[in-house]
Order: structure tokens, then sequence, then C-alpha cells
């Protein structure tokens, strides 16, 4: 056979691709499974942009672009920031990537070399480890406390610095805990990068999807040295409900944006020109869609917590911003269904997939085994419904 290279050897495949294989043949074969596993809006993209999309191939706008992205897009998503949040940048201080997920791939591959290290809180998504990984990069794991409501310790963060720290991911609001990072966790990142000359990878694709009147606080706000060491992730993914268009874009000092370009230049060359003038449509008009999202999930994510928390056992840090809510279930290991021992969020999630017909990601995926992830992104009906299926699966189990 075939060898083939180390590097995809030492990608681990998923832990949950077995539950979610499991939860696809369930269906399949017309089970009513609630689906509580989906990482993305449940809403269609507003038709706006769906026009913009269409009217670029009757235009016939179907030939490559620039390889950071067409100027107008790049231009927009320079005003959007300004508006937004009183950001300066360029138009090309921007790349414009095939989904955020690439951007933050561009962005290893032109910043990390091979004994390079990279902090990720964690609970973390799914995709930082992998991403640092496949550029040579090692992922060093800084632990979040639930009790801390998944802030940054700065004596932990002090912990996990190393002479061959280059930097950290931030995800703020966070999938999978939905949380925030505290002004002042964020200022102990800042002391550090500065000190140490460390990037920071400020993953903000939910921030439209905040509750509450607080300011998102951010590390560009907390020092404008920190402008010349931040990349900052965003796209139209999750705040126009546009995963499967593919367009994310990263901002950031325009050596390291250059760097990125020359990887995308010689793999992907642009995103598509197409979902490229939807994603300008997108972020140059009206942004009442965001909005209303946000209206949809809040009413939402009250109800889930609520019933989350009535359950014996469970605790839930209510959810600040972003789509998921991620209860600590590990009371309910150690029980058993019939024969079956709980012994884990693998085994709970499979448990909850025969016994209850509802998915749910395992906590392990994001590097925390006592929790299980929780989308809402999904009607009140299906919440309700599922919250009454799990109350009573999680009754049946026996200590
Ligand atoms: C969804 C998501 C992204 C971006 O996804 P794309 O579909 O590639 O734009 C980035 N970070 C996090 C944490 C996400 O959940």
């Amino acid at each position: 056979m075939i060898t083939l290279a180390e590097r995809v050897q030492q990608i681990k495949p998923s832990p949950t691709l077995a539950v979610n294989a499991k939860a696809k043949a369930l269906k399949a074969s017309g089970v009513d499974i609630l689906n509580f596993s989906v990482g993305e809006p449940d809403f269609d993209t507003p038709e706006h942009v769906c026009e913009a999309g269409k009217k670029a191939i009757d235009e016939r706008f179907t030939r490559y672009t620039a390889v950071p992205g067409i100027p107008e897009l790049r231009q927009a998503i320079v005003e959007r920031l300004r508006a937004d949040r009183g950001w300066e940048y360029e138009p090309d201080q921007v790349q414009v990537a095939c989904g955020g997920k690439h951007g933050l791939y561009n962005m290893a591959q032109a910043l990390f070399n091979p004994g390079d290290e990279v902090i990720i809180p964690t609970p973390y998504w799914v995709s930082y480890p992998p991403i640092v990984q496949l550029a040579g990069g090692t992922p060093v794991f800084l632990p979040l406390a639930e009790e801390q409501e998944f802030d940054i310790d700065p004596d932990r963060l002090a912990a996990c610095a190393s002479d061959r720290t280059r930097g950290i991911v931030l995800n703020s609001p966070s999938n999978p805990i939905g949380s925030v990072f505290s002004r002042r966790a964020l200022e102990a990142v800042a002391q550090m990068a500065l000190e140490r000359d460390w990037i920071v990878i400020s993953d903000d694709i939910y921030d439209t999807i905040v509750y509450g009147d607080e300011p998102l606080p951010h590390i560009l706000d907390i020092d404008p040295a920190m402008k010349e060491r931040t990349l900052v992730l965003n796209g139209v993914s999750k705040s126009f409900a546009m995963t499967g268009w593919r367009i994310g874009y990263t901002v950031g000092p325009q050596h390291i944006i250059a760097a990125m370009n020359k990887i995308q230049s010689q793999s992907t060359s642009n995103p598509s020109s197409i979902a490229q003038k939807a994603a300008l449509a997108a972020v140059s008009g009206p942004q009442d869609f965001p909005r209303m999202m946000k209206e949809a999930f809040v009413e939402r994510l009250d109800y889930i917590v609520g019933r989350l928390r009535s359950m014996p056992g469970i605790t839930c840090v209510r959810p600040r911003g972003a789509f998921y809510v991620f209860p600590n279930v590990s009371a309910y290991y150690g029980k058993r269904a019939g024969a079956k021992t709980i012994q884990g969020s693998l085994d709970l999630a499979d448990y909850l997939l025969d016994e209850a017909r509802i998915a749910t990601v395992p906590g392990i995926a994001f590097g925390a085994d006592d929790f299980i992830r929780f989308s809402f992104a999904a009607s009140m009906e299906v919440i309700r419904e599922g919250m009454d299926r799990l109350e009573a699966a999680l009754g049946r189990l026996a200590s």
C-alpha cells in the first residue's frame, strides 16, 4: 500500500466521527433524531445576499479574482471594521479566504515552524490543534475552568508559556462554550504577548452574536501596540448564515497578510468570485439580519439553560455569545444503562442518541470530557422536545 505523509498520520481522526456516522445512519433509516450537533445557524442566507450571488453569475463575474479577494470586498471589510469597532485598516491588510477556517490555515502556514508552540485555551474549537499541527507547530493547552466561567487565568497562562511559545489563539464568544473573555484576562494576554513577542490570533467569528448589553472586550482595544501582533479572523459564515458560500477574512499586519497571500496564491488562488460578490452584499449592506438572528437565539438560550440547570447533577454556565451551551454532565459518568457503564462524554452522547434520539457533540472533541455540546440553532419546538427527551433519558440511568 502507498504510504502517507507523516503530517497526515499525526492528525487524529475526530473522536466524534463515530457518533456522527451513527446519527446519520439512524436518521437515514427513518428514526426521528433531533439534531443538536450542528455548528451553523438554522436560518437561510438573506435574500439580498443570494440576489447578489445570482447577479454575479448573470453578469458573468466568473473568472479568477485578485488573490487576496476583490478590492471592493476588502474595502467594505475595512469600512465595516471602522464603523463597528473603530479600527483602522487598509485594504492591503485584509485577506479574503475560502471560509474562516481556511484563513486560519493560511495564517498557521505563514507563521509557524516545527517546534513552535501555540497556546490554545481549552475547551477549544476542534480545528485549532490540527491546523497548528499541519503547519508543524505544537499546540499547548491552556485549561479554562468552569468555576471561573471559562475565563483565562493569568497564572495558568504564565504556566503555559515557554521560550518556544509563538502565540495564542483566542475565540470570544467561543465555540463550544459561548463564553466571552473578560477585559482583565485580555490584559494579561496582551501583557504576555508584548513582553514575549507573541502573535495573537483573535477568532471573532461569533462577534455579532453577543447577549446582554455589555460591550465585547477585544485584545485590540486593550493596548494600541497589540495591532502589530494581532490577526483578527472573521467571516460571513455565522453572521449571515453563509456557511456553504465559504468566505472568511483576516485583517492584520501587512507583512503577515502578504505571506498568507503567497500561500493562498499557490493553493486556492482566490475564493469563489460569486461568493465574494455575495459576501460584499452582506458586509456592505444592512446589518439587521445578524440582529434578527441574535434575538431569535436569545429566547432559545434562556429556555435551554433553564431546562438544563433544572436537571439533577447538571451545571451549566450561561453563554454570553454564539449559539452553543456546554453543560457539565460528569455527574452521570459511572452510572449504568443496562449492562453498560457511561464512562465519559462519548458514551453519554452515544446513549443519548440511542435512548433519547438526540444528537449532541461529546465534549472530548473539544478537549473537555466532562461536558457535551448542544447547539441551539434549532427551533423552539425541537429544543423543547429535545430537553424533555434528555431529562427522561438521564432519569433512566442507574447508579
Ligand atoms: C464556524 C467557525 C469558524 C469559521 O467557519 P467557516 O465556515 O470556515 O467560515 C471559525 N471559528 C469557529 C470557532 C467557528 O465555530
